[in-house]
């Protein structure tokens, strides 16, 4: 075998992959016939016609709710906003815990804090690395008002045993889709089982208008309240006659006419969309599979998987090699679009010092919280674990992967697989960048 690229070989892949782009003429037809309107935005923030915005946003979010076959689809400019919107929506109270994963991207956390809530970090299972619903009841306080659960890197979350135990405590639950829209758990799509689901059109998402979110929910009164934050609620209150005032502050979360227009189209590829990372997903497992102390995505039973990312779990152990080393490797055989760990929310410096509106420890030393939350390292264990030591992340969401792109990724991790003794001598005098 040759030489690898990180001790001076030739690399295997010479190229840069494409970035990932799913646009067509439909998108540049759809965005040109707005621009041609001149309308970029129907929104008014005031109670009138056009309080609910355009005619390209209405038809998107009746698109939406056609798809995800639910009642009610509010569009946001963001997953972010989509967040705030169903936070605020279930009245959530200035004090409140919301549980959530370590494991997502850190919006899933901050918009709780935007409420001047509290974010309460749960422990991730191994095989999906999603909330681990065993490690809730013991979070959950008389201050708990939601479960936010992400469906991370493309599959559910144990949604039924996170319902059960909500409907235990009656309290919400909201779900993050940004990473998994269209994927199935037990004949249902994600973002349908929980009272709110929240997706993402930012562009490194399956589907994108650039940027936008989109709120779903089954409920009336959530969906009007939603619709409210998304667009000065404070403002209209009186006009539409809203008794409830909570939480009713005036945020623009609009989506224009033409991320919409965008999003329409963009909605029509979202099979082909999974199709394609299911294509590369399968290409991926079939030349993985063969490689010792590689443990390969897992699919629960009745789920499907929708591949944001393509996540491993290294066994360090039996490799003998720490799991940089052979990242590095692998970077080095231009293998770019790969990470090692994924995240800590909890280890980020505004949890540790706790530190967030202001200088002096707001939220969580107001009068209005009554809890005491803590981000200790420790405190999630498994979390901690795989990502210091042994999870590996194949970044789908970044590039538009060729099947010879494929083929080269495995032909790297093969080339590497095979150098291990090599890699093994390196280890100790090897110094991470
Ligand atoms: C991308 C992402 C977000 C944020 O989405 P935006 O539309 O960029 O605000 C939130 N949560 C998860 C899990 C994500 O992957």
């Amino acid at each position: 075998m040759s030489k690898l690229a990180l001790l001076g070989g030739e690399k295997v892949i010479n190229h840069k992959f494409s970035p990932y782009n799913f646009m067509g003429n439909e998108e540049i037809e759809a965005v040109n016939a707005v621009m041609r309107s001149g309308v970029l935005s129907g929104f008014v923030g005031s109670w009138s016609d056009n309080f609910y915005g355009g005619e390209y946003v209405r038809q998107f979010e009746q698109d939406w709710c056609d798809y995800f076959d639910v009642e009610h689809a509010v569009s946001v400019n963001s997953n972010t906003s989509g967040l705030i919107c169903a936070l605020g929506a279930i009245g959530i109270e200035p004090g409140d815990e919301v549980i959530v994963t370590t494991w997502s991207m850190c919006a899933s956390a901050t918009s709780i804090l935007v409420w001047n809530a509290i974010p309460v970090f749960c422990d991730i299972e191994t095989d999906t690395f999603n909330l681990d619903p065993d490690k809730i009841e013991a979070l959950i306080t008389p201050q708990t008002k939601a479960i936010l659960v992400p469906d991370i890197f493309g599959h559910a979350a144990d949604l039924d045993a996170i319902m059960t135990i909500a409907k235990k405590h009656s309290i919400y639950v909201i779900e993050d889709c940004a990473q998994a829209p269209g994927a199935i758990y037990k004949n249902k799509k994600v973002g349908t089982i929980a009272d709110i689901g929240v997706f993402s059109l930012n562009y490194h998402k399956h589907i994108h208008a650039g940027e936008g979110g989109v709120c779903v929910t089954n409920n009336h009164e959530l969906c009007e309240r939603m619709q409210l934050i998304r667009n000065h609620a404070e403002a209209v209150v009186e006009g539409k006659g809203v008794k409830n005032l909570s939480n009713m502050i005036g945020f623009n979360f609009r989506l224009t006419e033409l991320q919409a227009a965008i999003g329409v189209e963009q909605l029509k590829k979202l099979g082909k969309a999974i199709e394609y990372r299911l294509r590369c997903a399968e290409q991926l497992s079939d030349g993985l599979r063969e490689l010792t102390g590689i443990r390969l995505p897992v699919v629960k039973p009745d789920c499907t998987h929708v591949y944001y990312t393509f996540p491993l779990i290294m066994n360090v152990d039996q490799l003998g090699i720490p799991r940089e080393l052979i990242v590095d490797a692998l970077k080095a055989e231009g293998v770019s679009d790969i990470a090692a760990g994924y995240v800590n929310i909890h280890s980020y410096p505004m949890y540790q010092k706790k530190i967030a509106y202001g200088s002096a420890g707001f939220p969580w030393n107001s009068e209005f919280y009554k809890g005491n939350v803590n981000y200790d390292m420790g405190t999630c264990p498994v979390a901690e674990q795989l990502h210091q030591d042994s999870f590996v992340n194949i970044l789908l969401c970044l590039s538009l992967f060729s099947e010879n792109d494929i083929a080269l990724i495995v032909k790297s991790f093969k080339k590497v697989w095979s150098a291990l003794p090599e890699l093994y001598e390196k280890k100790n005098s090897y110094s991470f960048a």
